[in-house]
């Protein structure tokens, strides 16, 4: 590649491309988890879908290793590729929404932010994580689950439509009713298939749901977390909350005697009326009452956002993850041990519900086929100190090691740091692997898009054309 090749590339584009030479260049290689340090040969920041299709061609024709970075969130820093070209989707970045079709058309680089901000204003939401500053791309890609799962899905149980530039430059529609086998594929196969420039999603009508967190004390870990493996077992679909262990931050609204507590908790989201969640509630408050509470009636973005202050990006991450179809006394038994070696403030472990609404598509209808497990489980070891970084690990590691044989087999796509291994993507997608990598040998045979949980093209599938 030489300079007269990148001039001609940045003259072709709308948006920017930046070189090792280039006074941002240092700001803009950065990854979210500071554990990780890559350094690119080109940023192109696209600023549509003319300039996505240009970086395309332009890292075919060289041979790069090319990463797609939508929010930049990803843990495993995979929107960054060392020595390669990163296609930046930050700049293509809008929410329209149709409030009579309750749809709103999302470009490929915006946050969930972004998303909340347009819907919010037609008392509309999409379900999605639970912080808003998480990428669009990333997140809908590998499946997509949060506050608002038990209601209304996954988010790519609410994906109608998506614009993609395929590997080959080639810009197509995929829909149930166009390239249905791509839009198969994209439902949880991650970034494998292409640079989705534009999602369309369904959206529902949420405006202020009633949230927060209740704490108790590590004492009562046990009750807490029998108490709640039966509740949410059948709990109405219209209260969502996942369980955490955590270290309570030293500052507002949290009480000065509970500042740096390691405790557990159940973060809420209700989406109904006040008095309707105090009477699903009541029995819990009866039950253990808890030590805090910070549950009230709030508009959906200030929900999303409550965490955003304190996982800012810049800090060291290491996370793993696993599906759990129950939660068995033994397993409550270890969790609560390595719960009370939490190593930092900021260090914690989330179950994530994924029963109600997320159960109704069957294990094959998306590629993403844990649809029986009841929980998502991440470990997440976290701190600002890079000297913690082994520390972090360590703990992260061997909790997941004592708690994965109560799992389900394979953990989320979206919580997985990157070389985990392909054993662990098949365990993850079970025997919607063999299909996905069908749909990857039709769409990108020679796996030009790798820098993601990689799902290897099948050899014999090679070269059946696009619509097959
Ligand atoms: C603090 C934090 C909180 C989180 N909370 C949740 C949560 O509540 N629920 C949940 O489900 N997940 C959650 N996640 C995980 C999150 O879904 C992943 O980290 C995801 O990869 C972030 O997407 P991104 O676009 O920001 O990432 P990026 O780093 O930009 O991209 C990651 C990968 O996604 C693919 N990709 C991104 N955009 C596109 C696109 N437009 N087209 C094609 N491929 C694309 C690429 O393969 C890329 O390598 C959280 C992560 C963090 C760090």
């Amino acid at each position: 590649m030489q300079q007269e090749d990148i001039s001609g590339f940045k003259a072709q584009l709308r948006g920017d491309l930046i070189e090792p030479t280039d006074g941002r260049y240092e700001e803009e290689r950065k990854v979210y988890n500071a554990m990780i340090s890559r350094k690119p040969r080109l940023i192109a920041k696209c600023a549509d879908v003319a300039d996505v299709i240009t970086a395309v061609h332009f890292g075919r024709q060289h041979d790069l290793r090319v990463s797609i970075r939508g929010g930049g969130h990803n843990a495993g820093g995979l929107g960054v590729c060392d020595d390669g070209l990163v296609i930046d989707l930050s700049l293509i970045k809008y929410a329209h929404v149709d409030p009579a079709a309750r749809t709103v058309r999302v470009g490929g680089g915006c946050t969930w932010g972004d998303v909340d901000h347009a819907t919010h204003a037609f008392g509309l939401a999409v379900p999605s994580g639970i912080i808003s500053t998480t990428g669009v791309g990333g997140l809908t890609l590998g499946g997509g689950m949060g506050h608002l799962t038990r209601k209304y899905g996954l988010t790519i149980d609410n994906l109608l439509a998506a614009d993609v530039v395929l590997a080959d430059g080639r810009f197509v529609v995929a829909s149930a009713d166009e390239n249905s086998d791509l839009f198969w594929a994209i439902r949880g196969g991650g970034g494998n298939f292409g640079v989705v420039t534009s999602f369309l999603f369904q959206a529902h009508p949420v405006q202020t749901v009633c949230a927060g967190p209740m704490l108790w004390g590590l004492d009562q870990a046990a009750d807490i977390m029998k108490w709640y493996r039966e509740f949410i077992a059948h709990a109405p679909e219209e209260i969502n909350g996942f369980f955490a262990f955590l270290t309570v931050p030293p500052g507002p609204p949290f009480p000065e005697a509970l500042h740096f507590k390691k405790m557990c908790g159940v973060v809420w989201c209700y989406n109904g009326p006040l008095e309707q969640a105090n009477e699903i509630l009541s029995p819990l408050r009866s039950f253990r009452r808890p030590a805090f509470e910070f549950f009230a009636p709030m508009p959906f973005p200030m929900l999303q956002g409550m965490f955003d202050g304190l996982y800012t990006p810049g800090l060291q991450w290491y996370w793993k993850a696993d599906f759990v179809k129950e939660l068995a006394d033994e397993a409550i038994t270890l969790h609560i041990k390595h719960a009370a070696e939490l190593p930092t403030l900021h260090s914690t472990m989330h179950l994530y519900p994924i029963n109600g609404a997320a159960h109704k598509a069957g294990k094959d209808e998306t590629p993403w086929g844990y649809r029986d497990a009841t929980w998502s489980e991440v470990i997440v070891g976290v701190d600002p100190d890079p000297a913690n970084r082994d520390r972090i690990t360590a703990w992260a590691k061997n909790y997941w090691e004592a708690l994965h044989p109560y799992g389900a087999g394979g953990g989320y796509v979206n919580f997985m740091m990157e070389g985990e291994g392909e054993d662990r993507i098949r365990a993850t997608y079970g025997n919607n692997y063999q299909r996905l990598a069908q749909i990857k040998a039709v769409y990108d045979p020679n796996n030009f898009f790798r820098v993601n949980q990689n799902i290897q093209p099948d050899a014999l599938a090679r070269g059946k054309g696009h619509d097959a």
